[in-house]
């Protein structure tokens, strides 16, 4: 009865996760300086032009080119002196304005001289090699017009995101709700850390792994700890969790085993479809729903786990999220490595880049390829990924992806 029916390809269980994915439709406005990692739930547009004047991009003497000497150096009077934040007049024929990096520059003048290049001969300033006219000049706009769209919906704010926004004077974001995440673990082996090991028992590694995972992905987690491998256990847990979470999260128990129960305690209370993916490490996920909210059970080994969230959960978490580009980059490179035995199932091997003896970059690969080796993520920077009923030799080219596009 808890044999799983199918069995799909990785990409097959991607598209059909996704395709369960709903947007959180809630909508706050959040101070900008709390906008990191949020993903905005409008498009912004700008209202001033950045920069608002053209400025200056140097500390130096703004002048107008026609004014130029052309037999030798330029020599003008200093008629008036422009720190930023003020606004100067327009500039006296045959003079030059001292100004400042970021002050406009004012009218009648077409460039700024760098006061590394000129000397100053009391009320005067002499200049060796006239510029090309607009030299040192940063134009009104050439960042942002008004009225102009700066950032679309369903983007994630990132550093330099919040300082766009601020730069166009938001004090204030609309973004999408957070996505409260509830998590738990089942198996009767498992032992928090801090408490002793009895035979027989591990430490419950993947609470950590995925709390990381998900705090990483700006989710509000809640953690429900350990439950036993008892129906009765998980249909409470499930209970308490579905009501108070936008999507259920566990690690083990999905499997085919008569102690997994993660199965019977779902479909008591709503439904669950099991996968069998074709693919290493993983295999068993399970997508379902309990009363509504969807659930995603993940596969017990610390391997598979990591694995299945970064390749699965963190897509469909995005896309709940209202992210607008939830596929991660991956890029071609030649294999480091000998890929022998080719099987029926992807491979997602644990790799790193390394320079080669040639100057350029392989793929290196962890020799212990372990769905419970977790050195091997941690030694690793990304994943490689290996084909069905592929062999790879070394110099093939090889798909990777950093670990930088797959979490976070
Ligand atoms: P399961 O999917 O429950 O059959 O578990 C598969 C393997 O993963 C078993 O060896 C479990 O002991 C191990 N495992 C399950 N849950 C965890 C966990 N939270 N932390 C570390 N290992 C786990
Ligand atoms: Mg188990």
């Amino acid at each position: 009865m808890n044999e799983p029916k199918k069995m799909l390809s990785a990409d097959e269980a991607l598209e059909l996760l996704l395709s369960h994915a709903r947007p959180i439709d809630e909508v706050e406005r959040i101070h900008t300086t709390h906008a990191l990692g949020r993903v905005l739930a409008e498009p912004l547009v700008s209202s001033v032009t950045v920069p608002p004047l053209d400025n200056s991009a140097m500390d130096g003497y703004a002048v107008a080119c026609a004014s130029q000497n052309p037999g030798g150096e330029t020599r003008l009077r200093v008629s008036q002196r422009i720190p930023a934040g003020s606004v100067g007049h327009a500039l006296e024929a045959g003079t030059a304005a001292r100004i400042f990096t970021g002050a406009p520059v004012p009218p009648g003048a077409d460039a700024v001289v760098m006061q590394e290049d000129c000397r100053v001969d009391g009320e005067e300033v002499i200049i060796g090699a006239m510029p090309k006219s607009g030299a040192n000049i940063r134009r009104a706009g050439e960042d942002i017009a008004a009225g102009s769209e700066v950032l679309p919906a369903g983007v994630r704010i990132r550093p330099q995101e919040m300082g766009l926004i601020a730069s166009i004077g938001l004090a204030d974001v609309p973004v999408r709700r957070k996505l409260r995440v509830a998590l738990f673990f089942t198996g009767d082996e498992i032992v928090m850390p801090g408490e002793p090991l009895e035979a027989g028992e591990i430490y419950n590694s993947n609470r950590y792994t995925l709390l990381g995972l998900l705090e990483g992905m700006g989710c509000r987690v809640a953690d429900y700890g350990i439950v036993p491998d008892s129906l009765e256990a998980t249909v409470n847990v499930l209970k308490q969790a579905w009501h108070e979470a936008d999507l259920i999260v566990t690690s083990g128990g999905v499997s085919v085993g008569e102690e997994d129960h993660v199965k019977a305690a779902v479909e008591s209370l709503g439904s669950l479809d099991m996968w069998k993916v074709a693919m290493k490490p993983g295999k068993p996920i399970a997508h379902g729903t309990v009363q509504g909210t969807p659930f995603i059970g993940l596969p017990g080994n610390p391997v598979s786990a990591f694995a299945t969230f970064c390749l699965f959960v963190r897509p469909y978490i995005l896309r709940c999220q209202g992210v607008e580009k939830t596929a991660p980059r991956s890029y071609a490179l030649p294999a480091a490595f000998e890929w022998k035995k080719s099987g029926p199932r992807r491979e997602f091997v644990r790799a790193r880049l390394e320079s080669q003896a040639d100057g350029g970059i392989g793929i290196a690969i962890y020799p212990n390829q372990g769905s419970g080796v977790l050195t091997s993520a941690v030694w690793g920077e990304g994943l490689a990924e290996i084909h069905e009923s592929t062999t790879v030799a070394r110099g093939d080219l090889v798909k990777f992806t950093p670990f930088s596009e797959l979490l976070g």
